[in-house]
């Protein structure tokens, strides 16, 4: 099946929450979409998160001086770190480019790279979901860090001070205002640092389903459908070679998270693309409430109550994107989980993992692909895809529609890379 050119404006390859609010926004805007993805909207790494929508994100995973409590993460079986024996040598050149990554003179414009890609997404989220029925899939909430130890809870850690720059809403309680905020916490902790006016989902993949129904709703279409091969057709548009036949459109973006790199080949470009896979378990009948996202600062997984239980998701494992999931990861959140809420009945768990596309600077690449016309890349989100999915929308989208030049989308250029 061959489509006729004037037929798709513009193919987004991927129907995870960045091809689906690109979609979106690029329908709004009238063009006519088309979403390639075999799979079912947002059924991969945008299924399983956490649910945390944060207007507010800008301290980057690389931080000066991290790699020194990376040792004894690793060797701690609950640690929020594991490199799968045998990866190391591969993982290697990926971890330098992070270390760098987190040098003190990058950290000002990667925070604020991460800062533009966030601001507003609660609001962007409302807006997108207003008329489709499933406004309440996005709820106002705090996000509350959690800390043992009253003494790490402090604003003046390089991550808080980071946020506080930027002028985002933060407040340290103790114990008591905690209780109040989340009356089933354990008591074993002894002070909090919220972030406020956030947001979060109760279901991120259906926000993923209802916004793609609204994008066909726009007259976008989702041809499920694996593409094989993309490249530029003599100047005037692209060509899509897909498992059901060839299409063409005039513009193609690039939105398959963890997968893209693999659409590049072809062009010689290699881009240090890393899955940085997580986990988490679902607790179907969890026997108490949790009111917002609640993140343990020093374990560093978030617990929240989805529409199907609480969730608990964290966990950065590197095995290599086709390596087996490693379940027992997932499992360990009971224990980790009950400590949180001692409440928390952990029968009936599900497992599920997921890879995060991530670059080692924890910045997406966005906008041009060097040397090859008409393809837009929009992937690499890392842990943030679900909070920066509606900023990136909106920037594809003036860059699709040539509102903006690659200059003002530098920092995600891929040539930084180069
Ligand atoms: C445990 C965990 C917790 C997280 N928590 C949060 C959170 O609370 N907040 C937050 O903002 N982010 C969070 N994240 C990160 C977030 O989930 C990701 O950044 C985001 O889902 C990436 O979305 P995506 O659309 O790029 O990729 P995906 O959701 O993986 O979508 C990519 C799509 O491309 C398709 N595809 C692949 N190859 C092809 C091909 N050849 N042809 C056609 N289609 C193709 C796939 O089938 C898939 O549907 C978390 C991640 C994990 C793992």
């Amino acid at each position: 099946m061959t489509l006729p050119e004037s037929r798709i404006d513009v193919a987004v390859v991927g129907a995870g929450i960045i091809g689906v609010c690109t979609a979106l926004e690029l329908a709004e805007r009238g063009m006519k979409v088309t979403i390639f993805d075999p799979a079912p909207v947002c059924s991969k790494t945008s299924y399983g998160n956490a649910g945390v929508i944060s207007p507010w994100t800008c301290v980057p995973q690389s931080m000066p001086g991290l790699w020194k409590q990376v040792p004894g993460w690793l060797i701690d079986p609950d640690g929020p770190v594991s490199i799968r024996p045998g990866y190391l040598p591969k993982l290697l050149p990926w971890v330098l480019r992070f270390i760098a990554a987190g040098r003190p003179e990058r950290l000002d414009p990667v925070a604020d790279a991460l800062f533009r890609l966030s601001k507003g997404s609660v609001e962007a989220y409302k807006k997108r979901l207003s008329g489709t029925g499933k406004e309440q899939l996005v709820q106002d909430s705090l996000y509350v860090h959690v800390y043992r130890n009253r003494n790490s809870a402090s604003l003046d850690h390089l991550g808080w001070q980071l946020r506080r720059s930027r002028q985002v809403p933060v407040e340290l309680i103790d114990k008591v205002s905690l209780k109040e905020i989340e009356p089933d916490i354990s008591d074993d902790y002894e002070a909090a640092i919220l972030i406020k006016q956030q947001g979060r989902t109760n279901d991120p993949a259906g926000v993923g389903v209802a916004l793609a129904e609204k994008a066909l709703a726009k007259g976008a279409s989702h041809i499920q459908a694996k593409v094989q091969k993309i490249y530029p057709d003599n100047g005037a548009g692209c060509k899509l070679v897909t498992d059901q036949g060839e299409f063409r459109a005039k513009k193609i973006v690039l939105a398959a998270g963890i997968w893209s790199c693999e659409l590049l080949k072809s062009f010689g470009l290699k881009l240090p693309l890393e899955a940085e896979r997580g986990y988490h378990l679902v607790l179907r009948n969890p026997g108490i409430t949790i009111n917002n996202s609640v993140m343990d600062a020093e374990q560093k997984y978030v617990a929240s109550l989805m529409a199907a239980g609480v969730r608990v998701a964290g966990t950065a494992e590197f095995a290599g994107l086709d390596a087996a999931p490693n379940y027992a990861r997932a499992k360990r959140f009971a224990n980790q989980a009950k400590k949180l809420f001692p409440q928390l009945n952990c029968e009936e768990p599900d497992e599920w993992m997921g890879s995060r596309p991530s670059f080692p600077d924890s910045l997406p690449c966005l906008g041009e692909i060097p040397g090859v016309r008409n393809i837009i890349a929009a992937f690499g989100h890392s842990h943030y895809g679900l909070g920066m999915a509606p900023g990136t929308s909106e920037i594809v989208a003036d860059y699709v529609t040539q509102r903006i030049t690659g200059d003002s989308i530098s920092p995600y250029s891929i040539m930084r890379f180069q």
